[in-house]
């Protein structure tokens, strides 16, 4: 009998887990799913975490110290920094299309619309923000009561206690200089980068400025160090063949806990969550789905011939259904490097210094979903942005997303910086919260396509890609 490819695999696995999480939810069980089924999954992602770490850092120094010289890494660095802005703006700019033409917060009754702008109005007048836009309903006597009363309600109603410590956390990032984000990048201790996930670039930084100086070292003494980075580098790599192996199971336990713990034991609750947001949710989705079908696709095709449509899609599919049930393109990034040089043909020597930077970097998925949320909820309270505010949202979503960790909701986290940018009440983000985890599993396998595009790209330009039709069976065989 044929063997069943991994993604399918995995794809029956999260079809499974769903299954069984309705089926807990309906008979009772869900504490039950969560207590014993749930913890599998991030196992899980705790593995595959352990590993992106030290895989990082290892294939930068190896991939930056085999690319031999120093001024080819610098052009290589800087094309992938620019292709990484590009198709970061041009996912914003989608998203940001999308949103105006769709107007998803314009579809919710205007009652509550005109409820949601007198509360804004009583946050902006607190906050001492001038309104610009010529309504203010504060100023209008009709409107009185209703605003005293949503005054009181608004706080309660927005579940300030559930965001506020995430407010915290962004708050601590505001107030540091501009130049902090830099700052940061740069480790006074490099073990302290290796204890934290979240530290990634400092990780990359070392590993680029380790590998950089193996160039610059007499060979004898280069060589040794090299060979057992490379030696190393392939122990990391089989382990993630061998962790893939339990891939379906894992990430049936792992959708499993996502769906349970959104549905207690109430389905009919997730029904109603995205009821209310349905057209913001559909909004994000085409966007998202856009860019995985036909930006990219047609990206690659103008710039890399090589690549067929299927066969991209055949190739990645292992990360992409990866990041899709775990959410974080740091857990993904083992994968993700598998499938770039094992199916996609590009070189070590690419991806391994173009995929870790791009995990951490390129999030076109997060972007865009951090624009379409901001116009939404802008919408949704009847504010008009100017032309001039979506600009500012172009620019704090990409630096936004820029800053935003590969884990899971990271990019709601940073979406306070967005709506702070443009005078929006950060405490918003409560709204949306209800749909975020579904959504950011979406936006995740676009970050992570989004990396492997511009991978094959870069590989592509530097005559390093070498693809060929492949048997995706083959994918994470533990004989390969
Ligand atoms: N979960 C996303 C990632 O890891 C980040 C986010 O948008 O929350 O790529």
């Amino acid at each position: 009998m044929k063997k069943l490819a991994l993604h399918w695999k995995i794809i029956i696995g999260m079809v499974l887990g769903i299954i069984w999480a309705l089926m807990s939810s309906s008979l009772g069980w869900s504490q039950f799913t969560i207590n014993w089924i749930d913890p599998f999954g991030t196992i899980f992602i705790n593995l595959l975490k352990l590993i992106a770490v030290p895989l990082v850092l290892f294939s930068i120094i190896g991939g930056v110290a085999n690319i031999g010289d120093p001024k080819s890494l610098g052009r290589m660095g800087g094309k992938t920094l620019g292709i990484y802005l590009l198709t970061t703006i041009m996912a914003i700019a989608l998203g940001l299309l999308l949103v105006n033409v769709i107007k998803p917060g314009e579809l919710i009754d205007e009652q509550s619309r005109i409820d949601n702008r007198i509360s804004y109005e009583i946050w902006a007048d607190s906050e001492g923000y001038e309104i610009k836009d010529g309504i203010n309903y504060l100023q209008d006597p009709d409107f009185f009561e209703r605003a005293q009363e949503i005054s009181e309600l608004s706080k309660s109603q927005l579940k300030e206690a559930a965001v506020a410590d995430k407010m915290e956390t962004v708050k601590d990032r505001k107030e540091s200089s501009p130049l902090q984000p830099l700052v940061d990048i740069v480790p006074s201790n490099f073990f302290h980068s290796l204890s934290d996930n979240g530290l990634m670039l400092q990780i990359i930084f070392f590993a680029i400025f380790f590998g950089m100086c193996l160039l610059f070292i007499p060979s004898e003494k280069s060589l040794p160090v090299l060979n057992l980075v490379n030696g190393v580098n392939e122990v990391f790599l089989k382990m993630v063949d061998i962790v893939m192996q339990g891939a379906p199971f894992f990430v049936f336990a792992l959708l499993a806990g996502v769906v349970s713990k959104m549905a207690g034991d109430d389905i009919g609750k997730v029904v109603e969550i995205f009821k209310g947001l349905s057209w913001y949710s559909l909004t994000v989705l085409a966007g998202l789905l856009l860019m995985i079908f036909v930006i990219y696709p047609m990206i690659l095709k103008l710039f890399v011939k090589q690549i067929p449509y299927k066969g991209f899609f055949k190739s990645m599919s292992p990360a992409q259904t990866l990041a899709f049930s775990t959410s974080s393109s740091a857990a993904t990034l083992p994968v993700t490097m598998e499938c770039v040089e094992e199916n996609l043909g590009v070189d070590k020597k690419i991806s391994s210094f173009v995929l870790p930077i791009g995990a951490t970097v390129n999030m076109d998925g997060t972007s865009m979903y951090q624009a379409v949320a901001v116009i939404f909820l802008a919408q949704l309270h009847m504010i008009d942005l100017t032309l001039g505010q979506q600009v500012t949202v172009v620019l704090t979503a990409t630096l936004a997303s820029i800053g935003s960790a590969a884990i899971p909701s990271a990019g709601l986290v940073m979406l306070i910086i967005v709506l702070s940018s443009v005078g929006l009440n950060p405490a918003w983000i409560a709204i949306i919260f209800p749909v975020d985890r579904i959504l950011d599993m979406f936006r995740t396998v676009v970050n992570v396509t989004g990396d492997a595009t511009v991978c094959s790209i870069i590989a592509d330009g530097e005559d390093l890609l070498t693809y060929e039709e492949h048997d995706p069976t083959e994918t994470f065989d533990l004989d390969s």
